[in-house]
């Protein structure tokens, strides 16, 4: 069995992004970049399909510029073993990005997709589930327990209020949740052993996708400061401010 694994390249979560003085969007000049964290996810849960002898092959993809290699290079030494820059420019669109891995799916024939449930610098929470309406896939997100028995993936996922659990025929697309594993280190050795995997590149338009963005940012906005706290003398007065000012989030 084939597992194919989106991974996209972020600014890294422990980074305070700053706004541009255009407003256009957050300055990424000389800014870390990452592996977005629930890619990584998706990684170590199909390197662990491959340990448990469920899994042939882990092929990893990611759309970007040629800096996406980096990325890909990171989930090879997880244990991924071939990578597919689709080389294209960075930010574009979770509809275009699905179009893409939809012409992958159709060339690579994978049982199963992994993609992380969002990408944390959009936050868009969107290219899993076009997947796998534009493949006509069945899909499971926000993956807390994966297993995969004959021809069926059994997933549990986070659902508000408890786990709701779904029987899916392959191939699939799932997309991870936080709590589905937590991700090795990647050793020096297989950083090393990384280098050396196979890494193809392949343009967008080569792949009939046509990446031009349909959406327009209008405004790119710091959030608002928050506000000093104050403090209230005793506990009849903590409940009064509690009811009259505090806002339903
Ligand atoms: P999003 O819908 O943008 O929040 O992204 C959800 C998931 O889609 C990510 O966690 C990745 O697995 C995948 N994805 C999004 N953008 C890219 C990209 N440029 N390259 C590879 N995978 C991506």
């Amino acid at each position: 069995m084939k597992v194919l694994v989106a991974v996209k390249r972020v600014v890294d979560a422990n980074v305070k992004v700053r706004v541009k003085a255009d407003k256009s969007g957050v300055d990424l000049a000389n800014v870390k970049m990452s592996i977005n964290p629930f890619d990584e996810i998706a990684v170590e849960e199909a390197v662990r399909l491959k340990e448990a002898g469920v899994a042939a092959e882990v092929v990893v993809v990611s759309c970007g510029t040629s800096a996406s290699q980096e990325t890909l290079r990171v989930a090879l030494a997880i244990g991924a073993d071939r990578a597919i820059l689709v080389e294209s420019k960075d930010g574009i669109e979770p509809l275009a990005v699905a179009k893409i891995l939809k012409a992958l799916v159709d060339k690579e024939r994978p049982k199963l997709v992994i993609l992380g449930k969002q990408a944390i610098d959009d936050d868009s929470n969107q290219t899993g589930q076009m997947l796998a309406a534009l493949a006509n896939l069945p899909q499971a997100t926000f993956a807390a327990k994966l297993a995969i028995v004959g021809s069926k993936a059994t997933v549990s996922r986070e659902v508000d209020g408890g786990t709701e659990t779904l029987s899916l025929e392959l191939p699939a697309v799932v997309t991870t949740d936080l709590r589905l594993n937590e991700p090795r280190y990647a050793t020096l050795p297989n950083i090393m052993k990384a280098k050396k995997k196979p890494l193809e590149t392949v343009r967008a338009e080569d792949l009939g996708v046509d990446v031009s963005p349909r959406l327009a940012t209008l405004n790119v906005a710091e959030p608002p400061d928050r506000a000093a706290g104050v403090k209230v003398p005793d506990v009849k007065t903590l409940v009064e401010k509690l009811k009259t000012e505090a806002r339903v989030l």
